[in-house]
């Protein structure tokens, strides 16, 4: 891996399972690339495919019942078609995963300190159990469990959901990992324990420059953590680039109800909180053409019927970095227009 190539770098990747109904699309031709100390936000509904795919780069499908195609690179190695003793010294020395439900990865029957133990001494053979528990103590402090000396050999069901969250990052982060895979890592926490793991996450990001993906249904944690954002929806990526561009000029109505769902972006709270109507699309037989279009409440305004007969293409936006996949002729003149006096009418007087 040259210096400046970054760390992750997935491309055209998709992701079927054969099932007795027929192939689930859960991922299609999806592109994307993170750097160390750099956070990519991936962001989507339930059945969008952001999950799936992390999973891919973890190598944690199952091989038997999955089919993978494109290339997943993590620190130049390719991931796809790897062996699974290959992918095991992959996971936990240079990739981790701190999952949504700690109390469910975290085992009931094991003190914190024995798992922390477990997950050091997997990838550092030979360590002693004293140098592993001196490890463990160690990732407690530094993600904030008081008195970590002692609480390493309480259980789980000791800990509070916040605190178990962080023995999660604790456990991810034993290893020094390159890459930190987040999945929904706060969407079981209140809002303030959610704000304090965020922080923990950039300060842990800061310590050790690990390149971090971050997967959320909220564009409110991506506001908060990330420096470039991928909107996935329905096994597609269907906008990507920097946050600021995504947050300020979004170019895809999907994004755009996503965003009408974040009230502390807005200036007017009461006119916020838009729900995108309909639901998610079926990746078994997903919708013809824009796979948004049952949804889409713009559709009617592209001619020719396009939007349900034709796949748009992933194309550039309006400014460098940014991709949209929308038959809009100027989505970002339509969403100026339309959208934005609506969510946030105080912008409708600057933009008139
Ligand atoms: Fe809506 Fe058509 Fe754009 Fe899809 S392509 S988001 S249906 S306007």
């Amino acid at each position: 891996m040259g210096a400046s190539e970054p760390y992750l770098v997935v491309d055209d990747l998709t992701v079927k399972f054969p099932t007795e109904d027929g192939v689930v699309s859960a991922v299609s031709n999806l592109s994307y690339s993170v750097e160390m100390g750099r956070t990519l936000g991936i962001v989507g509904e339930s059945g969008s495919g952001k999950s799936v795919s992390s999973m891919a780069v973890l190598g944690l499908h199952d091989a038997k019942r999955t089919r993978i195609s494109g290339s997943i690179k993590v620190g130049g190695r390719e991931i796809v078609g790897m062996s699974e003793a290959e992918l095991a010294k992959i996971r936990g020395n240079d990739v981790a995963m701190i999952f949504q439900d700690a109390l469910a990865s975290l085992h009931p029957f094991f003190t914190i300190g024995a798992q922390l133990v477990e997950a050091y001494q997997l990838h550092h053979r030979g360590a002693s159990k004293r140098d592993a528990t001196r490890a463990a103590i160690e990732a407690l402090d530094r993600v904030g469990i008081p008195q970590p000396d002692a609480r390493v050999r309480d259980y789980p069901h000791q800990f509070s959901g916040g605190m178990r969250q962080r023995v999660m990052i604790a456990m991810g982060l034993i290893n020094s990992p390159r890459l930190l895979i987040a999945d929904e890592p706060t969407t079981a926490l209140d809002v303030t324990v959610q704000a304090q793991i965020l922080d923990l996450l950039q300060d842990l990001q800061r310590e050790y420059n690990s390149a971090i993906v971050i997967i959320t249904h909220d564009l409110g944690v991506v506001a908060e953590m990330a420096d470039d954002v991928l909107v996935m929806y329905g096994g597609r990526p269907v906008e990507y680039g920097p946050t600021r561009e995504i947050l300020v000029q979004p170019e895809m109505p999907y994004t755009w109800g996503l965003l009408s769902s974040i009230p502390e972006l807005s200036a007017d709270t009461t006119q916020r909180l838009v729900p995108i109507p309909g639901t998610p699309p079926s990746l078994l037989s997903p919708p013809s053409g824009c796979a948004f279009h049952p949804r889409c409440v713009y559709a009617s305004e592209v001619p020719g019927a396009l939007c349900s007969t034709v796949l748009p293409e992933l194309v550039p936006g309006s400014s460098a970095g940014h991709l949209r996949r929308c038959h809009l002729p100027d989505p970002l003149a339509t969403y100026r227009a339309r959208v934005l006096p609506v969510v946030d009418p105080s912008q409708s007087k600057e933009t008139a």
